[in-house]
């Protein structure tokens, strides 16, 4: 394999295509599925993720900034491209010449786009933010401010350069209150109805993100809106089991180096392990850079030979030392951080939960440094290493 580091993340994009399937089939047969790829994809390659998915049928992609929308335009010219976030004045002009769909919870910003887009000489399409609860972004649909939001979207709706296409709200707590939940898709429905009434037809009405997905089959309406479910977690939600996904990624690096050491040894900075017997370590070439939080120090284990080994001392910026007592290992030798190996695994969920985080979290930490392997038909596909890029 034609790698610069003999550490990697694996990405398997037959399991990304399973997952897929798996939402396609469970959600409701008139909903889409508009999938995010916010942050690199979850910090596992956008670019790869959206060509794997579009031969699946998808057709509209959400990201978070508008410079990740800018970038993967260039690549994908047709598909639609969601911003979910702010997009500042100086973005305009590109974004919208660009076709990409901005999202808008402003009166300013939708003059601003309008402005703009009579500038560019094209229409913009933009999906209205609606906040529901979360307290984040969007159009209030609080008692204190509806009267506002309607006539704001109204406004908006008379703007001669812009197409409202969609309209969109976020849940807070899709994960841990259903009640709650329903009220936030209470007030959406409220608005969309009224929006309605008042003879503004919007045909692209999304709300659900991966929980919603995993939970409520009412919410589906036009598209919904996976992130980490697509990329293989539940997240431990007890609901939605028909949802088996697995996830994407493996982290995997090969053995640097083997020896033994005598009892009463400390290990890496601080000395702050010591072997209680003779111990064998290998040292393993990935460090915290690369995305293992230091503060899982003596806390990780990595499989080598398909057996559970624990990491010991501190995690360095680009190593680590791992007790393999025992075990016949040699240089070279494949570890496992995270994904399958033998009959054992180490999960996203096992290691968000040691770190007191979620999947989607510890996903982002896994640094550019780290080449990607995707894998296709179970062979290589492709590359991504920046070092060769340089
Ligand atoms: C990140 C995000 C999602 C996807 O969230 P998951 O929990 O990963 O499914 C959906 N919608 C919006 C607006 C988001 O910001």
């Amino acid at each position: 394999m034609n790698i610069t580091r003999p550490a990697w993340l694996e990405i398997n994009l037959d399991q990304l295509e399973e997952n897929i399937k798996i939402i396609q089939k469970n959600i409701s047969s008139q909903s889409k599925i508009l999938s995010i790829v916010k942050s690199d994809g979850y910090c596992l390659g956008a670019a790869k993720i959206v060509e794997s998915l579009i031969d699946l049928g998808v057709d509209y992609f959400g990201l978070a900034t508008t410079s990740e929308a800018i970038q993967l335009r260039k690549k994908y010219p047709k598909v639609g491209l969601l911003v979910l976030g702010f997009t500042p004045n100086f973005l305009l002009k590109e974004s919208i010449d660009q076709g990409i769909t901005l999202s808008v919870y402003t009166l300013d910003m939708a003059k601003e786009i309008n402005n703009h887009a009579g500038e560019v000489g094209k229409k913009a399409k933009i999906h209205i933010a609606l906040d529901t609860g979360m307290n984040r972004i969007g159009f209030s649909t609080n008692q204190e401010k509806i009267q506002e939001t309607y006539q704001k979207i109204e406004e908006i709706n008379g703007l001669e350069n812009i197409e409202i296409e969609g309209l969109f709200t976020h849940f807070a707590v899709a994960d841990t209150d259903d009640a709650f939940t329903q009220h936030q898709f209470d007030q959406y429905q409220m608005v969309y109805r009224e929006l309605g009434k008042r003879g503004i037809s919007i045909p692209m009405r999304h709300v659900s993100n991966s929980h919603a997905i995993l939970r409520h089959r009412a919410y589906d309406l036009d598209y919904v809106r996976p992130g980490i479910l697509q990329y293989g977690s539940r997240e431990e939600d007890p609901y939605g089991e028909n949802f088996s996904v697995k996830l994407i990624a493996n982290l995997k690096a090969l053995v640097a180096y083997v020896k033994e050491v005598p009892a009463n040894e400390g290990v890496s900075y601080g000395l702050t392990y010591k072997t209680k017997t003779r111990t064998k370590i290998a040292t393993i070439p990935i460090g915290y850079a690369d995305g293992l939080p230091r503060n899982l120090s003596n806390q990780l284990e990595v499989l080598i030979q398909g057996k559970r080994c624990k990491q010991i001392g501190r995690i360095c910026m680009d190593q680590c030392m791992v007790d393999v007592t025992g075990l016949d290992v040699k240089v070279n030798d494949e570890v496992v951080l995270l994904g399958r190996q033998g009959t054992e695994e180490i999960s996203i969920e096992e290691l968000a939960k040691k770190a007191g985080e979620i999947p989607t979290s510890f996903l982002t930490h896994f640094g550019k440094r780290l080449p990607r392997v995707y894998l296709k038909n179970q062979k290589v596909e492709e590359i991504e290493d920046i070092i060769l890029k340089c």
